[in-house]
């Protein structure tokens, strides 16, 4: 299990961006993690959970929370040589420009195919717990063989302790961040790094 060694990033130690000749970089503040430590980090998630479930038979089922997980997860999957099936769900909880989180719900398109398997839930960033208690609960009601849970990023400022991750890429400051994946208002989930706006961006 991981989190023994999860880096806690501070948000002091920001790197400024210096290449600003394209509109999106522009808007961004400073760089929280850079793409060469993200790239370490998830090498070194898939390493940890390729072991893990070295002697799973059937393989993983990744139940993977859209939209912001889809870098996270396409990077992670093609470090595990492993069998593998991937259900995608929907939890909307941050609406457009806001930066606050509301009540989340789930939508899926298909009913979960997770009876006894061994389930794998992924998401980018655990913030108050709602979302991961919520996709958990509704994993379990399928009786799968087990479920573990992994996250990019953790806030553990907000984070409550009985919100169970497994698997832990950093820890950060109680920040809105943006990039490799995550939003604000639709816009920077293609950024290669994890970093805040400028603060005249967020409009609450
Ligand atoms: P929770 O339910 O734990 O409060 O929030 C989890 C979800 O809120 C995440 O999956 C993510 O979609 C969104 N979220 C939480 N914090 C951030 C953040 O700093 N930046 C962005 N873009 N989304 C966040
Ligand atoms: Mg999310």
């Amino acid at each position: 299990m991981s989190s023994a060694s999860t880096q806690f990033i501070s948000a002091s130690e920001g790197i400024a961006v210096t290449d600003r000749s394209q509109a999106m970089h522009r808007d961004i503040d400073r760089i929280i993690i850079s793409q060469k430590q993200l790239q370490d980090r998830v090498t070194a998630l898939a390493k940890e959970i390729a072991s893990d479930y070295a002697r799973s038979e059937e393989g993983l089922t990744l139940v993977t929370v859209l939209s912001g997980s889809v870098i996270f997860l396409a990077d992670l999957i093609r470090q595990l040589p492993m069998k593998m099936r991937i259900d995608l769900v929907t939890v909307s909880s941050y609406e457009g420009k806001s930066t606050q989180s509301v009540e989340p719900k789930l939508h899926s398109d298909q009913p979960l195919m997770v009876r006894g398997r061994d389930v794998l839930i992924v998401d980018d960033i655990l913030d108050t717990g709602k979302t991961l208690r919520l996709v958990r609960a509704w994993v379990k009601r399928e009786k799968p063989k087990s479920v573990r849970t992994v996250v990019l990023l953790r806030k553990p400022a907000k984070a409550p302790s009985e919100v169970v991750v497994d698997y832990i890429g950093f820890d950060i400051e109680d920040l809105f961040v943006v990039g490799y994946g995550l939003d604000y208002n639709s816009l920077y989930r293609n950024l290669p790094y994890v970093a805040v706006l400028k603060p005249e961006l967020y409009e609450d």
